[in-house]
């Protein structure tokens, strides 16, 4: 008959992360820094895209249109990356159930909270 408090004692042990989810969490955090880091090149990409204006000859339109594709090829594979990563827990989508939400801070199908573990 005491055998209740045995398993009332096992459920206050503290939150652990294993060291897998660890890793995978941290795979997580290192794709949306790298997507936030892209996301920053949009900034001076549109400023001197701004700056430049009309005065482009046109090698230098054809350079810039060069570069503009490789920005956006570049800026969608970082996406699909981010928005394809598993989860390490439950190995669904971590930012992508019905919706796509890049900056959840937990797992959108098992609520896995990305600032566990280290
Ligand atoms: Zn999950």
């Amino acid at each position: 008959m005491q055998s209740g408090n045995q398993e009332k004692e096992g459920a206050q042990a503290p939150f652990f992360i294993p060291k897998d989810l660890d890793a995978g969490l941290q795979l997580i955090r290192l794709r949306r820094r790298r997507m936030g880091h892209i996301l920053l090149g949009l900034i001076p990409f549109v400023l001197v895209a701004g700056s430049i204006g009309y005065s482009l000859s046109e090698l230098e339109t054809m350079w810039f249109i060069l570069a503009a594709a490789i920005y956006g090829a570049l800026l969608l594979a970082y996406s699909l990356r981010l928005a394809f990563t598993e989860c390490p827990r439950c190995h669904g989508f971590y930012h992508c159930r019905s919706w796509l939400d890049p900056t959840t801070p937990q797992c959108l199908h098992c609520g896995l909270p990305l600032k566990a573990g280290g």
